[in-house]
C-alpha cells in the first residue's frame, strides 16, 4: 500500500517540524504548509488522506478551514485533526460542530500524535465500508460501535438498534407505532411509551457529548433523528 499522506497546516515552524519528524518516522508521506489558503491550494491540487489543522492561523483560524473543507463537495469527508492549545471542553464541541475528526491540545508527544492519526484513518475506512453518520456520531454496523467524536458511547441493545435504525432514516419523522414495527418486530408486543422509555435513556446515553440534540421529539407526530 502506498504511503498514506498527511498535510499539516501550522504557521510555527518548529511544532510543523516536529510532526513532520515523528510522521515520516511512522512511515506517513508528509507534506507541510503554514496557513489556510496555502492549505486550500495544496487540498485541491494533491488530496491529502489526512490535515492536521492547527487553531491558531495567520490568515484564518483552524476551525474556518475546516468549515470550508466541509463545505466543498470535494473535500467533504476528509479527515481533519484539529490541533490546539485550548483543552477547554466548549473548545472541543465548537471544535467538534465544525466538522473536525478529532482533537490533540498541545504538547502533545509524538506517540500520542501518530496513535491519533491512525485512529482517524481506521475510523475513515469504516465510514467508507457503510458506518452510519450524523453530526459527530458514527455508528459502525460491523463492530456494532458508536462514537460521538473520538469517544465511545455506551448504548444498550435496544438503544442501539433504535440509533441505527434513525442513522438509517435521518431526517424523517416516524411515530411511536412505526418505530415499534421497525426496531422492535411487527410480532412483539410491547406498548408505545415503551418506544418513550428507549427514546430516552438513548438520549441520555448522547447527552454527554452533547449529542442528544440530535433526537428529535416532533410535537403530536413522533420522533426524529435530524443533523440540525
Ligand atoms: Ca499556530
Amino acid at each position: 500500500m502506498a504511503p498514506r499522506k498527511v498535510l499539516i497546516v501550522e504557521d510555527e515552524a518548529p511544532i510543523r517540524q516536529m510532526i513532520a519528524f515523528n510522521l515520516s518516522r511512522a512511515g506517513f508521506d508528509v507534506e507541510q504548509v503554514a496557513d489556510c489558503s496555502a492549505a486550500r491550494s495544496r487540498i485541491a491540487d494533491t488530496p491529502p488522506d489526512l490535515v492536521l489543522v492547527d487553531w491558531m492561523l495567520p490568515d484564518a483560524s483552524g476551525l474556518e478551514l475546516t468549515r470550508a473543507l466541509r463545505r466543498d463537495e470535494a473535500s467533504r469527508s476528509l479527515p481533519v485533526i484539529m490541533l490546539t492549545a485550548r483543552a477547554a471542553e466548549s473548545d472541543k464541541v465548537i471544535g467538534l460542530e465544525s466538522g473536525a475528526d478529532d482533537y490533540i491540545t498541545k504538547p502533545f508527544s509524538g506517540r500520542e500524535l501518530v496513535a491519533r492519526v491512525n485512529a482517524v484513518l481506521r475510523r475513515a475506512a469504516g465510514a467508507e465500508a457503510g458506518s452510519l453518520e450524523i453530526g459527530e456520531l458514527r455508528l459502525d454496523p460491523v463492530s456494532h460501535r458508536v462514537h460521538a467524536g473520538p469517544a465511545e458511547v455506551a448504548l444498550g441493545p435496544t438503544e442501539y438498534r433504535l440509533l441505527k435504525f434513525l442513522m438509517e432514516n435521518q431526517e424523517r419523522v416516524f411515530s411511536r407505532g412505526q418505530l415499534l414495527d421497525k426496531v422492535w418486530g411487527r410480532n412483539v408486543y410491547v406498548e408505545e411509551r415503551t418506544v418513550d422509555v428507549h427514546v430516552r435513556r438513548l438520549r441520555q446515553a448522547l447527552e454527554p457529548f452533547a449529542a442528544d440534540r440530535h433526537v428529535q421529539t416532533v410535537r403530536g407526530a413522533g420522533y426524529r433523528l435530524s443533523a440540525g
